[in-house]
């Protein structure tokens, strides 16, 4: 059974289709991803670039400054600047695809929470979602099939 997940930016310009599901969902409250969203959190799909197809639209690279200095770029809609995904440390084979960008954005629930140190007070977690103060060790969280297609993209 082939699912795929089609997308879009807020003018419809950018159109796009992840041809699979991810590999993993972040729920990220991390202050980075709360002053780039403007909200309490970001929701990021990680997807092999090459199962994130184009259909419509351009979109545009925004490098953001990082506490660490490790690359992190967002791409946006050229028209209406939406941000579709982002793309961290230059490893631009692995997509972190904004989940509130895809049709049916309740299709993908977080797989995990991350950061929550910053976490906003009024945010209330689901039971049974595995959440961590800071980052995680994906080798122990991830389904084998998920750590498989990770190591088939960079070895
Ligand atoms: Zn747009
Ligand atoms: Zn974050």
């Amino acid at each position: 059974m082939t699912v795929s997940y089609p997308g879009s930016c807020s003018c419809g310009a950018v159109r796009y289709r992840l041809t699979s599901a991810p590999m993993f969902v972040h729920c990220c409250h991390c202050t980075d991803c709360q002053r780039q969203t403007g909200s309490a959190f970001v929701l990021n799909a990680l997807i092999e670039a090459d199962r994130v197809v184009l259909e419509a639209g351009e979109t545009a690279p925004y490098p953001q400054p990082t506490e660490s200095g490790r690359p992190h770029v967002i791409h946006r809609c050229t028209q209406c600047g939406t941000a579709v995904w982002s793309v961290y440390g230059g490893r631009d084979r692995l997509r972190f695809v904004r989940v509130g960008t895809l049709a049916e954005p309740a299709a993908l629930p977080p797989d995990v929470h991350i950061y929550t140190r910053s976490k906003l007070s009024w945010v209330r977690l689901l039971e049974g979602v595995p959440a961590f103060e800071a980052y995680y060790d994906s080798a122990t969280l991830w389904p084998a099939e998920a750590l498989a297609r990770r190591k088939a993209l960079f070895g």
